[in-house]
């Protein structure tokens, strides 16, 4: 038996972090698509964590970490689990010779701008990846130059029962776009192995590598990034262009005439537009190539269409 709403019991607890309720998840998500999450908290350090995550085992609360909301296509009808934000208490970003340690909370793009003013090298191939270290570490996000798994020598987590981890990049299996983690765990902290180099030349890579996405990606519109995972040998992106959906259009979802691994937001694309622009791809090319496309994005909060 629990007394009180679910915010209440956790300010009992003693959380001392934000706690934002009924937040509209298109204002959190670079898809600016989902209808409202419940709660969203920011804890302000690790006690703050911890005590989450002893509340929430014991009343059996499930809770999903969030980042920048860059990956993810949330509901129409929202997310009731309790999101779990780094974004306000850990941004700590240190050097030790040429290994940079990051914060779960901080942005790929300050992340880079300290390894550029640091002339540490290495990091590049990422510029214009919107995620966090947080985000980043649990999608190996990267290109085909290089992924996170690439440079990680460790990384920090808390479990579950509110026990923090030090993983070496040894004990790490990452995966393409993943990482074996329980779902549940936090990453708080990366530590990443780079390389001495010159800022000013750090800076010029990084902004080539920031021209080239602007050349091949739709960034003047919302959206979640690449949709599916490339299939072994052949790009996800070539194989839609090839069963004739570049362009297509359900809603105000598309499929991106510039980039067909895209699916960009025309101004009030509803996530059930974007699933069924989802499913009619995913059929299209196994009926015309036989290959079952796999999805990058990840899907979050109540399944069905908002009423
Ligand atoms: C325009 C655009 C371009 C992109 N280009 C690329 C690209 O080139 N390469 C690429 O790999 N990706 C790309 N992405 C996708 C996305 O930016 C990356 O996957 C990014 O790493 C996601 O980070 P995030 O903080 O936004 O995570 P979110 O979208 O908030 O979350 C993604 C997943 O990670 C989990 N998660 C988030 N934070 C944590 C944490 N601290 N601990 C544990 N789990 C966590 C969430 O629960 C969720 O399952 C692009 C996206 C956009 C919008």
């Amino acid at each position: 038996m629990t007394n009180g709403s679910l915010e209440e019991r956790i300010r009992k607890e003693g959380f001392r972090g934000d706690i934002r309720r009924q937040v509209p998840m298109q204002d959190f998500t670079s898809f600016r698509i989902g209808g409202p999450a419940d709660l969203i908290l920011f804890p302000w350090d690790l006690e703050d964590l911890q005590l989450l995550m002893h509340l929430f085992r014991r009343e059996g609360v499930r809770y999903l970490p969030f980042g920048n909301g860059t990956n993810i296509l949330v509901s129409d009808r929202g997310v009731r689990e309790p999101l779990i934000g780094l974004s306000q208490g850990f941004g700590e970003i240190k050097k030790e010779e040429i290994k940079v340690t990051a914060g779960g909370g901080v942005g790929l793009s300050q992340l880079l701008r300290f390894c550029a003013d640091n002339a540490l090298r290495g990091l590049e191939p990422l510029a214009g990846i919107p995620g966090t270290v947080g985000g980043g570490i649990r999608m190996n996000a990267g290109s085909q130059d290089i992924e996170m798994e690439n440079l990680i020598s460790s990384i920090m987590t808390m479990d579950h029962q509110g026990q923090i981890r030090r993983l070496k990049r040894e004990g790490l299996i990452f995966e393409y776009r993943g990482i074996h983690l329980p779902a549940e765990e936090i990453i708080l902290q990366g530590e990443f192995s780079l390389q001495e180099g010159n800022g000013k030349e750090i800076k010029e890579r990084m902004e080539d590598f920031l021209r080239r996405r602007k050349e091949i990606q739709p960034l003047s519109l919302p959206s979640a990034g690449s949709i599916f995972k490339n299939p072994q040998g052949i790009s996800a992106g070539e194989l839609i262009e090839g069963v004739g959906l570049k362009g297509f259009r359900m809603g105000d979802a598309m499929v991106s005439p510039l980039h067909a691994n895209f699916i960009v937001n025309l101004g009030a694309a509803r996530s059930g537009d974007v699933l069924g622009l989802i499913e009619l791809i995913k059929e299209q090319v196994y009926q015309k190539r036989g290959i079952r496309l796999e999805l990058e994005v990840v899907i979050i909060g109540e399944p069905g269409a908002a009423g």
